[in-house]
C-alpha cells in the first residue's frame, strides 16, 4: 500500500488524502469516487449549493412548490411496508414549535438507520402538500451539538456533490479542517501579474487572493463572497488552459518549418476566371490571409469560420490550388459520405480542366488506381498535383500521402480534436485549414481553438434570396403541405427532415414511416428518402437525383444537415424540430437560401409543447449564426452544441463556458504576459 518513502516530500498541497487524520481505507476510497485524491483536490471540491442556515423558514411558514430550507425537531417516525414488503414508505414528523412536517422516502427502508426521535434536523426541499405539510425525499442533515456545530449551523453552509455512504457532515468538517491546516500553503499562481491586475482594474470586481478564494467558495460570509470566489477561481483555470495552449504553439513553432505552398497563380487565374461570379470582399480578404500563412516560416494553423453559405468551399479550393501549384499534394475531409461525394464533384469540374487529378477515398468508395485494401498511395505518378478527397476513412485506413502540403478539414465541428491531430501527423507538418460553419461561441473558439488563427467570412454572396423562418404547431400542418406545394409547383424542392430512420416508442416521426404519407400528399412530385443506413450507392443515387432535379422532394434525416449544396431548393420543413439544439437547425437552415429564389423555414414543435415553440422562436428572429450558437450554448451547454465528438473539451470545475467571456479574454492576455516573461 505504501509508496517507498522519497527524499524530497511533496508539497503540501499534493499530498494524499489518506495521510490526513479522519480519512481511512473506506473514506479515502469513497473519496476517490468523486475524483478527489490530493489535499489540492478536496480544498477544490466545489459545492453544489449553498444553505443559509443565518435565516431559515419556519415550518408553518412554508410555501408549496418553493425549495426552502427549515429545522425541526423529529416527534415520530415510522417504517410502513406494503406490497407483501416490496414497496415501503418511511416517513420523519417533525415539529419546531410553528408546524409539524412530515418527511417521505419511498422505498429507501434504510433511511430509518440515519434518524432518532428527539434529533434535530435541517430539512430542504420542495413542499408538495401543505396538507399535511409534506415533503418526499427532501435533503437531511442530522444537527449535532458539539465543538464542531459552528461549521454547521449559523452559516451560509456548502452543500457538495456526495457518494454513497459518504455523509454530507463529514465532508464538510473534513473540508474546513483541511483549510484551517493548509490554507497557509496556497500560492498565488502569478504574483506580480495579480498585483498589476487589482491596480489596472480598480473599478472592475476585484479578485481576491487565490487563498481568500479557497475559503470563501468553501465558507462565504455573504451570498455575493460566492462569485467573486468563483471568478477568481475560474480565472486561474483559464489562465493554466491559456498558458498550455500558447506553450503548445510555441513548441510547435520552435521544431516545425512551414512547406512553402503559396502557388504562382497559374491554375488559380483561370480558375477563378472560368467560375462565373466574382469572389466577395471576405472571400479575398480570406485568400489572401491563407496565401501569408501558405508561404510563411511556419505551418500554417488555421480556422476558418463562416455561416452557412457564406462560400467556404472555394476559399478552400483557392488554398488547395495554391499548394498544388507549388507541387505539394493536397487532402480534403468531410464528415459525411454524401459531402464527401459532393465535393468530389464539384472539385473534379474545377479541377481537372486544370489538369489535376482528384481522388474519392471514403469507407465504401475509392476512385483511382488503387481499389484493393492497401492505402492508397498518392499521387500515382509523383510529377502529378494531387487533391484526395475523403471521410474519417481517410484517417482510419492509415493512408500515407507523399509530399502532402495542406490538410483541409470541412466542417470542423463534426470531426473530434485527436482525429483532427491523427490527420495532421500524417504529414511532415503540412499547412493546416480547418473549416466550420458552426458559428463557435467566442468564449469556445479561444478554449478549443485556442491554437488556431481565426479566419471569418463574415458576408454572404449578393444576389442571395431572402429565408423566411416560421415556428408552427404541428395542427398546422395542412396548411404547411398546402404552401409547401404552392412553392414545389413554381418549380422548386423541398426538404423534409425527421429525427429520426425509424419508429420509436417516443412519438417521433421516421422517415420510414413517413415516406409512403409523403408520397401521398405530394403526389404529383418526386420524393427520395434519404438517411444514414442505405447503401452508399444509393445515397448517392437520390442525391444526385435532388441535384438534377428529377427528385424534388427530399426526405432525409438530419444527415443532410452538413455541407450539402443544392440552390434551386428552397424550402426546409423539419418536424419534431423541438428535439434539435438551435444551432443545428440552423445548419438544417443553411441549406436552403442558396440561390436567387426566396427561401422558407419551417420548424413543426408538437402542439403542447410551449417552451419549444418559445425556444424555436430566437430562429425566427435572427439569421445570425453567432448569435444562435450562444443562445444554444447557454441552453444547452458545450457538450451538445459541439457535438458528443469534441471529447477535447477541457473540463472547467468553476469555469462556465457560457458566461466568462470577460475572464477567458483575460487569461489569454495574463497567459501571454506569463509567457513573454
Ligand atoms: P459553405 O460556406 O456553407 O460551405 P458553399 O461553399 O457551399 O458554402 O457555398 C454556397 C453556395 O454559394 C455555392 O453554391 C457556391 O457556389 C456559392 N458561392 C460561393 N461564393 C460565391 C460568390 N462569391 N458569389 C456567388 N456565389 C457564391
Ligand atoms: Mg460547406
Amino acid at each position: 500500500m505504501s509508496a517507498p518513502p522519497s527524499t524530497t516530500p511533496l508539497p503540501p498541497l499534493a499530498r494524499p488524502l489518506k495521510e490526513l487524520r479522519g480519512v481511512g481505507t473506506e473514506r479515502q476510497t469513497q473519496l476517490a469516487r468523486l475524483g478527489l485524491f490530493t489535499v489540492e483536490d478536496l480544498l477544490l471540491h466545489r459545492p453544489r449549493r449553498y444553505e443559509d442556515r443565518r435565516h431559515f423558514r419556519s415550518i408553518a411558514e412554508l410555501q408549496l412548490d418553493e425549495p426552502a430550507t427549515t429545522r425541526g425537531t423529529i416527534v415520530a417516525l415510522g417504517l410502513k411496508r406494503f406490497r407483501a414488503g416490496q414497496r415501503s414508505v418511511f416517513e420523519i414528523i417533525l415539529d419546531d414549535g410553528t408546524a409539524r412536517l412530515h418527511c417521505r422516502w419511498w422505498n429507501l427502508p434504510f433511511m430509518q438507520n440515519y434518524f432518532a426521535a428527539g434529533d434535530e434536523v435541517f430539512v430542504f426541499g420542495k413542499p408538495n402538500s401543505l396538507k399535511p405539510r409534506t415533503i418526499d425525499h427532501p435533503e437531511t442533515e442530522v444537527i449535532e451539538g458539539g465543538e464542531e456545530s459552528f461549521i454547521h449551523i449559523n452559516r451560509i453552509a456548502p452543500v457538495y456533490p456526495l457518494t454513497e455512504g459518504l455523509p454530507q457532515r463529514w465532508v464538510r468538517s473534513m473540508i474546513w479542517r483541511t483549510l484551517e491546516q493548509f490554507e497557509s500553503h496556497v500560492a498565488e499562481p502569478w504574483p506580480e501579474l495579480f498585483a498589476a491586475l487589482a491596480t489596472k482594474t480598480p473599478a472592475a470586481i476585484p479578485f481576491p487572493p487565490r487563498a481568500n478564494a479557497i475559503r470563501m467558495i468553501h465558507f462565504p460570509e455573504a451570498l455575493a463572497d460566492i462569485e467573486l470566489a468563483r471568478r477568481r477561481l475560474a480565472l486561474d483555470e483559464f489562465v493554466d488552459l491559456q498558458r498550455e495552449i500558447q506553450l503548445r504553439r510555441k513548441k510547435f513553432e520552435s521544431k516545425a518549418s512551414g512547406l512553402p505552398c503559396g502557388g504562382d497563380n497559374r491554375w488559380m487565374k483561370p480558375f477563378l476566371s472560368r467560375l462565373g461570379f466574382q469572389l466577395t470582399p471576405a472571400q479575398t480578404r480570406v485568400l489572401r490571409e491563407l496565401r501569408h500563412d501558405l508561404s510563411g516560416a511556419h505551418p500554417m494553423r488555421r480556422l476558418l469560420q463562416g455561416d452557412v453559405g457564406s462560400g467556404k468551399t472555394i476559399v478552400a479550393a483557392c488554398s488547395a490550388l495554391m499548394t498544388l501549384e507549388s507541387g505539394y499534394n493536397v487532402a480534403l475531409m468531410a464528415p459525411t459520405e454524401i459531402l464527401a461525394e459532393q465535393h468530389f464533384q464539384t472539385f473534379r469540374e474545377w479541377f481537372e480542366p486544370l489538369g489535376v487529378t482528384v481522388h474519392l477515398q471514403t469507407g465504401s468508395r475509392k476512385t483511382g488506381a488503387d481499389k484493393s485494401q492497401t492505402p492508397l498511395l498518392a499521387p500515382p505518378a509523383a510529377s502529378s498535383a494531387t487533391l484526395i478527397i475523403g471521410t474519417h476513412a481517410l484517417v482510419e485506413t492509415g493512408f500515407a500521402f507523399d509530399r502532402l502540403g495542406l490538410v483541409i478539414i470541412d466542417e470542423q465541428h463534426k470531426f473530434g480534436v485527436t482525429q483532427r491531430e491523427q490527420l495532421v501527423r500524417k504529414g511532415k507538418y503540412p499547412h493546416l485549414l480547418v473549416m466550420t460553419a458552426t458559428p463557435i461561441p467566442r468564449t469556445l473558439g479561444l478554449t478549443l481553438y485556442g491554437e488556431l488563427d481565426v479566419s471569418v467570412i463574415d458576408e454572404l454572396p449578393k444576389g442571395r434570396g431572402q429565408i423566411k423562418t416560421f415556428v408552427r404547431a404541428a395542427d398546422k400542418l395542412p396548411k404547411v403541405w398546402a404552401f409547401i406545394r404552392e412553392q414545389l409547383a413554381e418549380g422548386r424542392q423541398a426538404y423534409v427532415v425527421y429525427p429520426r430512420v425509424e419508429e420509436t416508442s417516443g412519438g417521433l416521426k421516421a422517415v420510414t414511416k413517413e415516406f409512403a404519407n409523403l408520397q401521398t400528399v405530394l403526389a404529383s412530385y418526386q420524393v427520395g428518402l434519404l438517411h444514414g443506413r442505405l447503401k452508399s450507392a444509393d445515397k448517392e443515387k437520390v442525391m444526385a437525383g435532388f441535384r438534377a432535379n428529377t427528385v424534388q422532394v427530399l426526405l432525409a434525416t438530419p444527415l443532410i444537415e452538413v455541407g450539402v449544396d443544392v440552390p434551386n431548393a428552397t424550402i426546409m420543413l423539419i418536424e419534431n424540430a423541438e428535439q434539435f439544439g438551435l444551432a443545428q437547425l440552423h445548419q438544417l437552415r443553411g441549406r436552403i437560401g442558396r440561390g436567387t429564389h426566396n427561401s422558407f423555414c419551417i420548424l413543426v414543435a408538437a402542439a403542447k409543447n410551449k417552451e419549444a415553440q418559445q425556444r424555436l422562436k430566437v430562429l425566427e428572429e435572427t439569421n445570425d449564426g453567432f448569435r444562435i450558437a450562444e443562445a444554444d450554448l447557454k441552453l444547452r451547454g458545450p457538450g451538445e452544441l459541439l457535438g458528443q465528438q469534441q471529447s477535447g473539451l477541457p473540463r472547467f470545475r468553476f469555469g462556465n463556458l457560457a458566461d466568462d467571456w470577460e475572464l477567458i479574454k483575460l487569461a489569454r492576455e495574463l497567459a501571454a504576459q506569463t509567457l513573454s516573461r
